[in-house]
């Protein structure tokens, strides 16, 4: 970045921690200690969908003050916000089901927060997208955040819209997580449902799967997802009998059903208690005390990089639809270059990547736009994230950045046009 850069106050809100720093105008994180709660409906479940919004506005705004006073020698007055919802590039966010177990669609954020920082200039981007600028010197890549959450964002640098990434008019595009990857398993989650609520109409009619439906035979795969995601038992139970995963957005055996961070801490705990006496021997019981439900994602991790086979096994499964998108979109968009950020592949670490590069191997056919790839190239596919934590925190900041040299006619790397067709020819020579 330009040494003549704007800093920014950069903010990260994650569905589980909320982040602040600055990016300086040499483009490095200062002052990012302050890690907070975010208060979403996992923090504080009891709470009104507005509660949570405000509370949210509150929680930043502070942050943001606190950092300013801190730092007044450096005039700040612009801030980026990185947020894991889909939003659109007005700020109006279209879907928060992760943050706060609601869509809470049309809820124009960037005007709450602007009116809360009067006299800040506001700038909101999906956090992925913002992740996806933390590494835009790769030039054309995807990039997928793996976390609470999936998603995708694909950039281009060649792009001319605001984001250069590869989205429609409102800036959206990318929520893959959300879509079915196996349909067949909502259909018989679905018609096993039917059956069982007619074998079991006491417990049926005590479920809130029953206050969704008017009879069992109307039970369809959406309701399942939507009462097991608001903690329903009877729907839980039901899903755990077909071994069929649901997602925080209702819907079931979608990308994040099977390969987010707490679906895949969902599935070892299917699995342990589908074979007790497997996991009571893994090194994964050592990790949670023997106890089911304690397995978390860091036990995963801390099972995995002592390879044990139960946790390999886990996260083979968890990587699999995963891998799956990741080959179906590198052909469509004629893509070589794939990171994956996110804090649960990154937090894992190499055991994950592994993971998920059996996968590919395992799926990839040497046709079509892979022709030709040899195993290097597949190993080359995927790169973990830079930061890891920071990425968002960081790309966030150079969104901003680019966005006010490009208002001076500059580009993301703070060059003139003139200095640009400069470095250009110059390259062209020396090539
Ligand atoms: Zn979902």
């Amino acid at each position: 970045m330009t040494e003549q850069a704007t800093p920014i106050i950069v903010v990260d809100v994650g569905s589980t921690y909320t982040r602040v720093g600055i990016l300086s105008s040499q483009g490095v994180l200062l002052d990012d200690r302050v890690r907070i709660r975010t208060p979403g409906a996992a923090l504080l479940p009891d709470q009104s969908l507005s509660d949570l919004q405000s509370q949210l506005i509150e929680t930043i705004a502070q942050q943001i003050e606190q950092l300013r006073q801190r730092h007044p020698e450096l005039g700040l007055n612009q801030v980026g916000i990185a947020i894991g919802v889909a939003i659109t590039c007005q700020g109006i966010v279209m879907d928060a089901s992760v943050l706060w177990h609601q869509r809470a669609q049309g809820f124009d954020l960037a005007s709450a927060l602007r009116h809360r920082l009067d006299g800040l200039t506001v700038w909101i981007q999906n956090d992925a997208a913002a992740m996806a600028w933390r590494h835009y010197k790769l030039g054309r890549f995807i990039l997928y955040t793996v976390s609470t959450g999936i998603s995708c964002k694909v950039f281009d640098r060649k792009l001319t819209n605001m984001s250069q990434l590869v989205l429609d008019d409102d800036e959206l595009g990318g929520e893959l997580g959300h879509v079915s990857v196996a349909p067949e398993k909502g259909w018989l989650a679905s018609n096993h449902a039917q059956s069982r609520a007619q074998q079991m109409p006491t417990a049926f009619q005590n479920s809130l799967l029953a206050k969704l439906v008017s009879n069992a035979h109307e039970i369809q795969p959406g309701h399942l997802g939507l009462a097991a995601m608001r903690g329903d038992q009877f729907a839980q139970q039901l899903l755990h009998e077909v071994d069929v995963p649901y997602c925080e957005c209702g819907n079931l055996a979608d990308l994040c059903a099977y390969s987010s961070g707490p679906a895949i801490v969902r599935t070892a705990q299917r699995m342990a208690q589908h074979n007790m006496a497997r996991f009571q021997k893994s090194r994964l019981a050592d990790f949670c005390n023997g106890q089911i439900n304690a397995i978390d994602t860091y036990a995963i991790a801390e099972a995995a990089k002592v390879a044990d086979p139960l946790a390999e096994e886990i996260l083979g499964q968890g990587t699999f639809f995963l891998a799956l998108s990741i080959l179906q979109l590198c052909a469509a968009l004629g893509l070589s270059q794939v990171v994956i950020a996110g804090g649960f592949a990154n937090g894992v670490g190499q055991p994950y990547f592994e993971a998920l590069h059996r996968n590919l191997t395992r799926l990839l056919f040497p046709s079509g736009f892979f022709t030709n790839w040899t195993a290097a190239d597949l190993r080359s596919l995927i790169l973990p994230s830079v930061d890891t934590d920071n990425d968002a925190l960081i790309g966030i900041g150079r969104w901003v950045q680019a966005q006010l040299n490009s208002q001076s006619g500059k580009n993301c790397d703070g060059e003139t046009i003139a200095q640009e067709q400069s470095r250009t020819k110059l390259k062209e020579r020396l090539l």
